[in-house]
């Protein structure tokens, strides 16, 4: 990605100008959002309880957010920052990350308080140069009043830049390798003869996967590998968007298919789109070469109807 300089006089141009002007709190300060704040946090501190609550001074940015509907209307709203926003976006420093942040508290904050609040554009950095790449630090300061009164300052930094490009090649990640042991080693045999084999218990004939020692049913040690004939439906499925884990592309389907023999397996559904899974769509069983190294049974879906 490219970016053109933007002349520094034009963005610190921006800097002292408000960002919100006598905007309000959607709430007023209140014992629920204390509590709910202090599980999340682990904080059991006795001063946040109780009917002579205060809000943990941490909470300050807090009263001030717009949640997932944003605040409503325009008040207390200035164009300054979305307009230098547009600018360094136009200029090609279309990332932004969260730099840091400092908080000063003048007056505790106490349940009823009413919150409101003032933002201006303290700063826009000279151009830097970092290791995510090139861009402008902008500071932001946030006065928070209860009930007119000053209580306490948020000043937060981001930078808006832009990737640096060619990144390091990524090296090939590889799939995680299965662990085998004693209890499930013939079912990795079985994989390596393109065999995908469950358990049968001798005494009541349940049949069982993944491999276990025992029948859980009526508890024998007795059991025997049966070979499955390979066909089966999608019992349940979930798309994995995130984490993000080497070696996989998100989004992709794990599914839970449920053989013919009534055993369920975890799996890939392939020859299918991830959002085009279904539940009780018919798969049938192949096997993909992962790696030089491994081999995983996966299923392949067949054309319905
Ligand atoms: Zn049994």
């Amino acid at each position: 990605m490219t970016h053109e300089d933007v002349p520094y006089e034009r963005l610190a141009a921006f800097q002292g100008r408000a960002a919100a002007t006598a905007a309000t709190g959607k709430d007023p300060v209140n014992l629920p959002m204390i509590r709910h704040w202090c599980e999340a946090m682990g904080d059991a501190h006795p001063a946040y309880e109780g009917p002579d609550a205060v809000a943990p001074p941490t909470m300050l940015q807090a009263w001030t957010m717009g949640g997932l509907s944003g605040h409503t209307g325009a008040a207390g709203r200035s164009e300054a920052y979305d307009e230098l926003f547009a600018l360094l976006d136009g200029a090609g420093y279309t990332s932004v990350v969260a730099t840091d942040c400092e908080q000063e508290y003048l007056r505790p904050l106490r349940p009823g308080d009413e919150i409101t609040f003032d933002a201006v554009i303290e700063s826009v950095s000279p151009r830097k140069t970092t290791k995510l790449g090139t861009g402008h630090f902008v500071t932001t300061r946030m006065d928070v009043h209860a009930d007119g009164e000053l209580a306490g300052t948020h000043r937060f930094r981001i930078l808006k830049y832009a990737p640096t490009a060619g990144k390091p090649a990524k090296r090939a990640a590889l799939r995680p390798r299965p662990v085998v042991n004693r209890d499930n080693a013939g079912f990795w045999e079985g994989v390596a003869g393109h065999r995908l084999l469950f358990q049968r218990c001798r005494a009541c004939a349940t049949p069982r996967f993944p491999w276990l020692p025992g029948c859980a049913d009526c508890g024998s040690p007795d059991w025997e590998a049966v070979e499955a004939g390979g066909t089966g439906t999608v019992f349940s499925y979930v798309v994995m968007h995130h984490p993000h884990f080497p070696a996989f592309d998100p989004p992709y389907a794990v599914g839970l298919v449920e053989l013919a023999e009534g055993v369920r397996i975890v799996s890939n559904v392939v020859g299918v789109p991830y959002d085009k899974v279904r539940i009780g769509m018919p798969v049938r069983l192949e096997f993909l070469r992962v790696d030089d190294e491994l081999e995983l049974p996966v299923f392949r879906a067949e054309e319905e109807g």
